[in-house]
């Protein structure tokens, strides 16, 4: 939650959600993943409903304002805590992304109708490396030159904690 907490610095859109982070168990090939609390509402005409004048109901939703973080929790058995600080944190900055840009809707089953979004486009990759090199400068870390160099260091974590 604190590495979350400072993560949310780069997100200065998110200040008014409720986000959580926590270990999870989960596949291998998985880094994290993020829910959102979509609360669904019946609206109608309750008097014409009664009456029998009409049985026009729609569901409605509102958008999400409390989300759940999970990262695998393979990650812990990384015993460096500055070095699993980076990793979980280049994950979060994932999973925010995806809060900010609004696609837990379409992720969502019960929105698979709706319009299909691509979700992970090349884009999106590069606004999450550039937001964790961006956190990384407010702490006074150095920055990573290319986003590959990112993928690679973070795959070679993940091999290594795979079989442990
Ligand atoms: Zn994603």
């Amino acid at each position: 939650m604190e590495w979350l907490h400072d993560a949310r610095d780069v997100f200065p859109l998110l200040d008014k959600k409720a986000i959580t982070s926590e270990y999870k168990k989960m596949s291998p090939k998985k880094l994290g993943c993020v829910h959102a609390k979509i609360e669904q509402r019946l609206d109608f005409d309750h008097e014409a409903l009664l009456l029998g004048e009409s049985s026009n109901i729609r569901k409605t939703r509102a958008k999400p304002s409390e989300f759940r973080i999970f990262i695998n929790s393979s990650l812990q058995k990384v015993g460096n805590i500055a070095l699993r600080k980076q990793v979980v944190q280049s994950i979060l900055m994932h999973e925010l992304l995806h809060i900010e840009a609004e696609d837990l809707l379409t992720l969502s089953k019960e929105y698979s109708r709706r319009k299909k979004k691509k979700i992970h486009v090349k884009d999106f990759e590069n606004e999450v490396f550039r937001r964790f090199n961006m956190l990384r400068e407010k702490k006074g870390i150095l920055q990573i030159e290319k986003k590959e160099h990112l993928d690679i260091a973070l795959g070679r974590i993940m091999n290594s904690v795979r079989w442990k």
